[in-house]
């Protein structure tokens, strides 16, 4: 079994504790690599180094040549993306085939903030008082603690990491306990890349042990979490007892509205890859489908002919769409919302239980499940499940799903099918969420930002906005004026 060990310094390291401890294939329920147990001794060995790399040859570099850095990191995982993907995989379980495709994707947020680096520029800025030239600069916070949940650890991290080191800072990485082993496969890409000592550093280990000495610590300035609300609540806590500045991406629990001038055969596809896709262990799972009255029950029969052709299996396997569910308690937290459902008196029409036999592993599979004559009121409607189950709800017309949508904790996203303006126009405007979709879903992009409303979280990732939340805006004031005014009244 491959040993780990902690990335601090650009050099390996065993854990302060002498512990590891197992991460499994999902799959096979098999323990396939040991994780170091870090404690609050790596972190402050971590953070320390991130600090002097503050200090050193990062902190002098020109942003011009912070960028090649970058764009040279892009290019390694551009070449190490199989290696990428085939670890990622294996640690959450997710069909090798989407992990595949976004570890390329990884690539492109190093691509676009290696290009972004020596193009933040601050103003100048014209100033109501006479003989004052007033401009503006933008720079680094400092040490940057990340923390990422389980489901898709590069990428997510990727979110916080690019735009973190585009705009000068250095990075500790906290990933998941569940899904750590492919961080320490990007760490050895940094190394190569040539990216200075400390620059980027990784921690592994859980919340209590690791976690919270890293956003305690005294030279952390900013926390970068993607998780559960619970833990971001935690996290946004202890950030507060320290005035750090902290961003939280969080759950959701995102309506998918389908009008009935809607192309359907596109929208089913679209339902599908919001809420199937990934299992449904993506925050921006599309897991409340809100039906227009007249198109209810077409639409639940075109969405069930497609649901039950998906084949489930190893998420290895060509032609497998359904894999496991990427942790064991996560697989229980399903299994009970399900039975929420049925106990609140949603109809299950599909799927409903875990699959088992020779072809389905562990029996971590969890065949993609539906329920139908959900109210919004139900926990089912109002509570993030994080996996393959879907709650189709019933709506009269627009004014009813902005409604419907909007009654509800979070804010993430939102998905709407029509071929109308004026209904593309009334929803864009309308929905309380980060991002709405417009006959389409899922889509993000290093170029534009993402982030929660409501309970789904604070602040963005993704574009221009994200550097901007890793710098401090500095506002510099030089006077011309040969005389000082009279020091006891200060003139507005
Ligand atoms: P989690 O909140 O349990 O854990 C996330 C990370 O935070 C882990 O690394 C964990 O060790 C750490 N952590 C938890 N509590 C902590 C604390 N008190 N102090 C320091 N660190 C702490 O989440 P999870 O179960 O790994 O992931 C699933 C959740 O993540 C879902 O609710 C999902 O919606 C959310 N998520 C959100 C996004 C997004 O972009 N909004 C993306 C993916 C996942």
């Amino acid at each position: 079994m491959h040993r780990y060990q902690l990335f601090i310094d650009n050099d390996w390291h065993d854990p302060a504790s002498n512990e590891w401890f197992e991460t499994e294939d999902p799959f096979t329920g098999e323990a396939w690599a040991e994780i170091p147990r870090a404690n609050a001794a790596d972190v402050d060995r971590a953070v320390k180094s991130a600090k002097a790399a503050l200090d050193g040859p990062w902190g002098t570099m020109s942003a011009t040549d912070r960028g090649m850095l970058l764009y040279r990191l892009g290019q390694l995982i551009d070449e190490n993306a199989a290696t990428l993907a085939e670890v990622e995989a294996r640690d959450n379980g997710k069909l090798l085939s989407e992990v595949s495709g976004q570890v390329r994707y990884v690539a492109k947020y190093f691509y676009y903030y290696a290009g972004l680096a020596d193009k933040i520029q601050g103003a100048v800025i014209p100033i109501d008082k006479p003989k004052v030239f007033n401009y503006t600069k933008y720079e680094p916070m400092g040490v940057v603690a990340s923390i990422t949940p389980w489901n898709s650890s590069l990428l997510l991290t990727a979110w916080k990491m690019a735009p973190a080191l585009c705009g000068g800072n250095t990075f500790v990485s906290k990933p998941s306990e569940f899904t750590s082993a492919s961080m320490f496969e990007l760490a050895k890409l940094v190394a190569k890349a040539g990216i200075p000592p400390g620059v980027f550093n990784v921690i592994t280990g859980f919340a209590a042990d690791a976690g919270e000495p890293l956003i305690r610590h005294p030279d952390v300035a900013r926390v970068a979490f993607t998780g559960g609300d619970q833990g971001g609540r935690a996290v946004a806590r202890i950030a507060a007892e320290n005035l750090k500045r902290v961003s939280l991406e969080l759950g959701g629990k995102s309506p998918n509205i389908v009008f009935d001038d809607a192309d359907l055969d596109q929208a089913v596809n679209g339902v599908i890859t919001g809420i199937f896709s990934a299992g449904g262990q993506t925050c921006m799972a599309g897991s409340r489908l809100l039906l227009q009255d007249g198109i209810h029950d077409a639409f639940v029969a075109k969405l069930l002919e497609i649901t039950k052709r998906a084949k489930a299996g190893d998420p290895r396997a060509p032609g497998v769409q359904v894999g496991p569910v990427a942790t064991k308690p996560q697989f229980d937290k399903v299994m009970h919302y399900i039975d929420v459902a049925k106990g609140e008196g949603a109809r299950c029409i599909a799927g409903g239980r875990a699959l088992t036999g020779p072809d389905y592993g562990a029996g971590r599979i969890v065949e993609p499940t539906i329920f139908v004559d959900v109210t919004n009121d139900m926990r089912i409607a109002q509570e993030e499940v994080f996996g393959p189950v879907l709650a189709v709800l019933r709506f009269k017309d627009e004014e009813d799903a902005v409604r419907i949508g909007n009654d509800i904790r979070f804010g993430l996203a939102a998905g709407v099918w029509t071929r109308s303006l004026k209904r593309t126009m009334y929803m864009a405007d309308k929905l309380k969420a980060g991002t709405v979709w417009i006959n389409n879903y899922r889509s993000t992009s290093f170029t534009t930002p993402f982030g929660g409303f409501k309970d789904s979280g604070l602040g963005r990732e993704g574009g221009v906005e994200a550097v901007k939340e890793y710098l401090e805006v500095k506002s510099v004031w030089i006077s011309s004026d040969l005389q000082m005014p009279d020091p006891f009244i200060r003139k507005y």
